[in-house]
């Protein structure tokens, strides 16, 4: 559990700061921000979604049954009675939570590609896409969102190499360093070459990134490169606002 944790604050902190850094940056609606930060976080907890034991993919795998359980209800509540729709709700719960999570976990082994640089990548772009085609967003909000999901799942990876801990807390520094921030794995080269041509493909579903390059060479206003430590005063503004007779009696 302690791992969980771990990733869940590294991704936040990392998230909440580069969220802070896009404010500085720009005059971007609060609700995007909001909405980047937490598309961090979940960046953050991606590259576990393959062990059976993560507690995002319990959580996402039973939201899911309980979801399609109620879709289930109201698709066909008109021409069944309350039992009946009782049993297709059930059997709808205990099919996903336990038949395709099953299959899920076995068809994936956990660190395997899914945990792996240009998987990260992908689930970025992946977002970017779906973002931009499927919300009709702007190219630049599309790119941020896909970003910090990248960005999220970067430093998961990081984490993993830097603490080497399995999900139970346990180290293994010998055996597990080095697997956790790879660009493939040897042992599934299909798999492997599959994965970067579904990068590839993600790249050519996506907008053209000239929006967010231009916001990062935006030097003309507000760089946030100068704005990296105070000026002459502390909270200049706010102390203002405060204190207004503690500047005029200087
Ligand atoms: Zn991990």
């Amino acid at each position: 559990m302690a791992d969980f944790k771990t990733h869940l604050i590294g991704a936040a902190a990392v998230s909440g700061l580069a969220a802070t850094i896009v404010v500085m940056s720009g005059p971007f609606p609060h609700q995007a921000v909001i909405g980047y930060f937490i598309l961090g976080v979940i960046g953050g907890l991606l590259p576990d979604i393959d062990s059976p034991t993560s507690i995002p993919i319990r959580i996402a795998f039973a939201t899911l049954s309980v979801v399609a359980g109620f879709l289930v209800a109201f698709t066909f509540g008109k021409h069944y009675s309350l039992l009946e729709l009782m049993m297709l709700w059930a059997g709808c719960f205990l099919l996903i939570r336990y038949g395709l999570l099953n299959l899920f976990t076995r068809l994936t082994t956990h660190r395997g590609l899914i945990h792996s640089i240009p998987a990260g990548i992908g689930f970025g772009l992946a977002t970017t896409a779906l973002v931009f085609h499927g919300f009709h967003s702007s190219a630049l909000d599309a790119w941020l969102c896909g970003l910090f999901i990248t960005l999220g799942f970067i430093v998961h990876l990081l984490l993993d190499e830097w603490y080497s801990v399995n999900l139970y807390g346990k180290k293994l520094l010998k055996k597990s360093f080095g697997t956790a921030f790879c660009l493939g794995s040897l042992k599934q080269p299909l798999g492997t070459v599959a994965l970067y041509l579904t990068v590839i493909g993600l790249l050519l579903c996506c907008p053209s990134p000239r929006p967010v390059a231009a916001l990062l060479a935006n030097r003309s206003q507000n760089p946030v490169t100068e704005r990296l430590w105070p000026g002459a005063a502390w909270f200049q503004g706010f102390m203002q606002r405060v204190m207004p007779d503690s500047l005029s009696s200087h």
